[in-house]
């Protein structure tokens, strides 16, 4: 991957975030773009940088806190990927915001971590609309208790939610799961009183459907960084 090559992508990218949010009625400022990183080499993610990119969503803490002495310092990191308990500590370390917490246990970790690093962690639910078991993310029934066990967490910001929808070759199929993940942040904002912004949700083969449905961040891999070198292990 050369500076042109990633160049074309991220124009391609930036042109289907703008033409579906257009589509949508919406400003396509008001969607953010977090390049999935996991496995792209420093050397591909300067290109990047260099492109502009001030973020970047990894999957693995541990890939995370390799790579990010080897990038300038004013990049933002997220975390998307599923987040063990022992690994909170790094995580609140490393990252601005994280997308995946899916249980009350993982939210009380992340809580008491973020409390002794005196930081409030900004944090997204992770809702597994599909119900497939191979995905992380709490049940749709169980978003309600959790973001109120969240509340009384000092040192969290729910921020609002993500989810990784099933694949479909069939794009408009999963048209229902997003809508579904903004229907629940609806809700929950009606009934809390409270306001969560952000709706993590569309990757590299679904991100327009997704912003039409109300994505504010994208999270893409592919169609920027191209495909990824070994097969990803998403369980
Ligand atoms: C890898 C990954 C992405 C990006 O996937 P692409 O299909 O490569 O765009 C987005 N979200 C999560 C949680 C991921 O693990």
């Amino acid at each position: 991957m050369n500076a042109d090559e990633f160049g074309m992508n991220l124009e391609r990218v930036r042109s289907v975030i703008g033409s579906a949010a257009v589509k949508a009625g919406r400003d396509p400022l008001t969607v953010k773009l977090v390049p999935a990183s996991k496995k792209v080499s420093p050397e591909v993610l300067r290109i990047a940088y260099d492109s502009g990119l001030r973020v970047f969503g990894e999957n693995r803490v541990q890939e995370a806190r390799d790579k990010q002495p080897l990038l300038p310092a004013n990049i933002e990191w997220q975390f998307i990927g599923g987040l063990q308990k022992n690994k909170a500590k790094e995580a609140v370390r490393l990252f601005s915001l994280i997308h995946s917490v899916d249980s009350v246990e993982l939210a009380q970790e992340i809580d008491r971590r973020a409390r002794e690093a005196g930081k409030v962690q900004q944090v997204l639910i992770e809702v597994n609309v599909g119900g497939e078991s191979s995905k992380h993310g709490a049940a749709p029934e169980q978003v309600s208790p959790l973001a109120g066990a969240i509340f009384a967490c000092n040192n969290l910001e729910l921020k609002g939610f993500m989810t990784v929808a099933p694949f479909f070759e069939e794009l408009e199929k999963v048209r229902p799961f997003f809508r579904k993940l903004r229907e629940i942040r609806d809700e929950l904002e009606q009934r809390s009183g409270a306001k969560f912004p952000e709706l993590s949700m569309g990757m590299s083969h679904d991100y327009q459907i997704a912003i039409e449905e109300g994505a504010t961040i994208v999270r893409v891999g592919t169609a920027l960084f191209g495909a990824r070198q070994y097969p990803e292990k998403t369980t």
